[in-house]
């Protein structure tokens, strides 16, 4: 089927032309005009016919043609009821894409993956919308629906908060949450003028491969990412400061003392300083302790 591939810009602007559409910034609408940024984002997501992939805002369908190309199935779930006619048009034959207006946050994606690929783990690849971003990721994550791999576009930002380490500015609750779950890797770094309209920010490809394992043992998940917010809730307190000072953690502060001592660690360290497995044997220390409130 001869159909306008939509990476090239003037095919995108025909189709925004065509359908008379308006960009709604509320839903964070930067569409994709390169095709070498595509076709980078496709090799990097590693897919196959034999693959499903779950894309996050398909848009015009720019990505989707693409991915419908690579992959055995499509779902795109799109939140804007004014692009749905849109990627009936753009995406006329493909049989192996199917397109679900919704908001992503709120639909059953396990129920999707057990109807559409036998509860098998998927690929998701997007250029998502900036402002969900944390919550699509770790609402995969920690819900543990089946996913083997994350390809998105995200701001450059944030990329970088996901793939840093300790003694980076950038190194937060989200860099630990992601590297809990999977091995970050960033891709490329794409400039404004990659997009229809230009965003405000740079952005970046980063690809999350998910681990089957945690890299760390962990007692209890929730604790550890409690302590975890706690210490960089309060960056420029001390760790123990920082814990002490937390209304989800309960333990009395010689406790925690005691469990950083346990780590090799002296009374000023900071969490900023420690790594995802210095968190784990933390948390792990103190899930032995009877906690005072009768939680456990
Ligand atoms: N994939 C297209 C591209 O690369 O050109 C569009 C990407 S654009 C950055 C983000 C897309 O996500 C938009 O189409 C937007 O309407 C859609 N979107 C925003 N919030 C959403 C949500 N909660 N659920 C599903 N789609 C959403």
């Amino acid at each position: 089927m001869n159909r306008p591939v939509l990476g090239i810009p003037q095919n995108t602007i025909d189709i925004l032309q065509k359908y008379n559409f308006s960009f709604q910034k509320k839903f964070g609408q930067n569409f994709l005009i390169d095709t070498h940024v595509l076709d980078k984002i496709i090799r990097a997501a590693d897919i196959n016919k034999e693959d499903m992939v779950l894309e996050v805002g398909p848009g015009i369908g720019t990505m989707t043609q693409f991915l419908a190309e690579a992959a055995g199935k499509v779902a795109a779930v799109e939140i804007d009821k004014n692009l749905i006619p849109i990627l009936n048009d753009t995406l006329a034959g493909y049989e192996n894409v199917r397109i679900i207006n919704d908001d992503v946050l709120k639909l059953d994606i396990r129920g999707l993956i057990s109807e559409e690929n036998e509860g098998k783990p998927i690929k998701v690849v997007a250029n998502l919308p900036y402002y969900i971003t944390t919550p699509i990721i770790m609402g995969l994550f920690e819900e543990h629906v089946p996913v083997e791999s994350i390809t998105v576009m995200v701001q450059k930002e944030v990329a970088d908060r996901m793939q840093t380490g300790p003694g980076n500015k950038d190194y937060g609750a989200l860099s630990l949450a992601v590297q809990y779950y999977a091995k970050p890797y960033i891709v490329a770094n794409v400039p404004p003028n990659c997009f229809m309209p230009r965003p405000k920010v740079g952005s970046a490809v980063i690809r999350l491969t998910c681990h089957e394992r945690p890299p760390v043992a962990v007692e209890d998940e929730r604790l550890m990412f409690d302590i975890i917010r706690a210490s960089f809730n309060q960056r420029r307190k001390t760790l123990a400061n920082g814990l002490n000072n937390s209304d989800k953690i309960a333990f009395p502060k010689e406790v925690i003392m005691d469990a950083i001592e346990q780590l090799g660690k002296g009374a000023s360290v900071r969490g900023e300083s420690l790594t995802l497995e210095e968190f784990a044997r933390l948390s792990n220390a103190l899930a032995q302790r009877p906690c005072p409130d009768g939680d456990f």
